[in-house]
């Protein structure tokens, strides 16, 4: 008896962990607009890929700049010099 409320248990677990993951994997199949998403590489905000400047640096990593943080770093080249 133990040994079957335990069996029954554990399906359950992998049951509730599969469900979480493909729900996981719809939801991202779901939302094309968060493609288009992406985080700011300076202050870590989220802003359509639109609103960022896009730069490689080395050869794989890409950065992203919002306009206020491009803004700042200006402000902060400017009173440099
Ligand atoms: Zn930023």
């Amino acid at each position: 008896m133990t040994f079957s409320i335990l069996a029954i248990l554990f399906l359950a677990t992998i049951l509730a962990v599969s469900l979480v993951g493909f729900r996981a994997i719809i939801r991202q199949g779901k939302a094309p607009e968060d493609a288009n998403k992406e985080k700011c590489s300076v202050c870590r905000t989220q802003y359509n890929k639109s609103q960022l400047i896009e730069r490689e640096v080395g050869d794989y990593r890409v950065l992203h700049f919002c306009q206020s943080c491009i803004i700042s770093l200006h402000n902060e080249i400017i009173s440099k010099n």
